[in-house]
């Protein structure tokens, strides 16, 4: 064993983990917590009418463009994992990241910005969390040894990490913004990011010299190549944009439907290159196949989560009861319920797992519950249209049901799809499983752009039951191919 890893085995000074994860786990924390409570008040400042502070920008189309902000955020994790890889190594590449995502929300911050801020900000953060987020993620793997059996506990506590910023930022940023302005909120947004910033900076030696340095660092050899190919990228991306302009093709439109055809291109490229690589041997090629529909049933799953903080936020504004006990919520308050629930099932589950031992569910068969429970969470909040009608106010505990329900599934399917991913993935390849696992989400919010804009009070209880049935019947599906998929898996349960 080596030196530093017998001394990280010896490190337990954060709950019986070593100290290291503290470090991270309050570098994401913080950062979760800027990047959610922005996300709580962005899809209201982007639809509010001037007079409320907001941009004016049609519902539909603030649906869209918040869905693929998210879908950008996960397909910008590959970069920054190349990046990270081959250039800056993973915790200078978080430290970048913190930086860039900070100058994002002072960016939203500025009063009178309008949309050239918006998107100016968008784009950075969407960049530095490229940086941040699956790198974060790495160098918390990177604390332990191979062999070292704490690993998983410590990337459950990283989990309740991230969703203790989650639910704490709606809950801050969205009084603010109730006391203030929008503007106002998203500065808290950015002091988050600074604190997460600053503790980083100072703490960061704990992290050991593992992933300190690029992985696989650009070289002489290929440094002509690579600058090369992104020359070419770039010349296309400006040809693109160049036709586009002269087609009058410029358009919010284009945008977003651009990005929910790559969202999709994505992972196909990645998964036909993994399939096809000498380096992939062929039980790993068998495992990769088993690894697509779990992959596919990971989309459907965070299509349903990540709308959450889209179509539910909607329902929360206009549908719901807002006036409780004499107090007037945020909407912003309900995208704290997520997280909340998270932290309350999170520990249960693990629980369950380790007293059911080989008892559990296979891995195929908790996905399909997982995207069945999704569907369930829609289908349940089709019934207040249907009691109520569309035009009258309903209680929050309708958001708050189907937040439980859709949470019972993460927890089928989050946690489980993670370590599913780095135990199915070619070990070529095992630097890039975690942004593989983020191009389900990215994915997701890809296809979620195309379909939230059908979502209004008066098509809502369509919506709710069709995108609902859609996310059992895959379940279903799923179910019954079970067995296949266990064969496929080659020993991987
Ligand atoms: N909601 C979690 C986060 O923000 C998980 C996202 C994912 O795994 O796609 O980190
Ligand atoms: N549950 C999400 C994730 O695990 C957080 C959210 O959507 O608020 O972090």
């Amino acid at each position: 064993m080596s030196a530093q890893a017998e001394s990280a085995e010896r490190d337990t000074r954060f709950f019986g983990q070593p100290l290291g994860l503290a470090t991270l786990f309050t570098t994401e924390f913080w950062e979760r917590f800027s990047y959610y409570g922005m996300k709580a008040i962005l899809l209201f400042y982007m639809y509010y009418e001037t007079t409320k502070g907001g941009l004016a920008i049609p519902q539909a189309t603030a649906a869209a463009l918040v869905s693929i902000y998210g879908a950008l955020i996960y397909m910008s994790q590959v970069v920054g994992g190349w990046i990270a890889d081959r250039v800056l190594g993973n915790q200078r590449a978080v430290l970048t990241g913190g930086v860039i995502i900070m100058l994002g929300h002072i960016t939203l911050s500025i009063p009178f910005g309008g949309q050239p801020a918006l998107y100016v900000a968008l784009l950075l953060i969407i960049l530095g969390t490229g940086l941040l987020k699956t790198n974060v993620s790495k160098v918390v793997g990177d604390l332990y040894d191979e062999r070292d059996q704490r690993r998983d506990a410590g990337f459950s506590i990283f989990y309740i990490g991230i969703n203790a910023g989650a639910f704490l930022a709606p809950l801050v940023v969205g009084a603010v913004y109730g006391a203030t302005n929008f503007h106002v909120g998203f500065v808290c947004a950015a002091v988050g990011m600074a604190i997460g910033l600053v503790t980083y900076f100072f703490t960061r030696r704990l992290l050991g010299d593992r992933s300190a340095k690029p992985s696989a660092p650009l070289n002489s050899d290929n440094l002509g190549s690579v600058l090369r190919n992104l020359g070419i990228g770039l010349c296309v991306l400006v040809i693109l944009v160049a036709a586009a302009g002269f087609f009058h093709l410029l358009t919010v439109d284009t945008l977003v439907n651009a990005v929910s055809v790559l969202s999709i291109l994505l992972p196909i490229s990645y998964f036909t290159v993994m399939l096809r690589s000498p380096r992939t041997t062929a039980v790993e090629k068998s495992r990769l196949r088993a690894y697509i529909p779990l992959f596919i049933t990971a989309v459907v799953f965070w299509l349903i989560e990540e709308q959450g903080s889209v179509v539910l936020a909607i329902f929360a504004d206009k549908r719901t009861d807002l006036h409780v006990g004499g107090i007037t919520l945020q909407p912003a308050f309900f995208q704290s319920i997520n997280p909340l629930w998270v932290i309350v099932l999170a520990p249960i589950f693990a629980w369950a797992w380790t007293k059911l031992g080989d008892r559990q569910p296979s891995t195929p068969r908790k996905f399909a519950y997982g995207v069945a429970f999704a569907g369930l969470s829609y289908l349940l909040l089709t019934l207040p249209g249907l009691l109520y009608g569309t035009s009258a106010k309903v209680s929050p505990f309708w958001l708050i049901g189907s937040f439980f329900i859709v949470i019972v599934g993460e927890m089928l399917v989050s946690p489980v799809g993670l370590s599913a991913t780095t135990k199915l993935a070619p070990a070529a390849f095992a630097s890039q499983t975690m942004g593989l696992w983020f191009l389900s989400d990215a994915a997701a919010q890809g296809i979620s752009a195309q379909i939230v804009g059908f979502y209004s009070a008066s098509t809502e209880v369509a919506y709710f039951a069709i995108v609902g049935v859609c996310a059992i019947l895959v379940g279903v599906v799923l179910y019954f191919l079970t067995p296949w998929i266990a064969r496929h898996m080659e020993g991987v349960r």
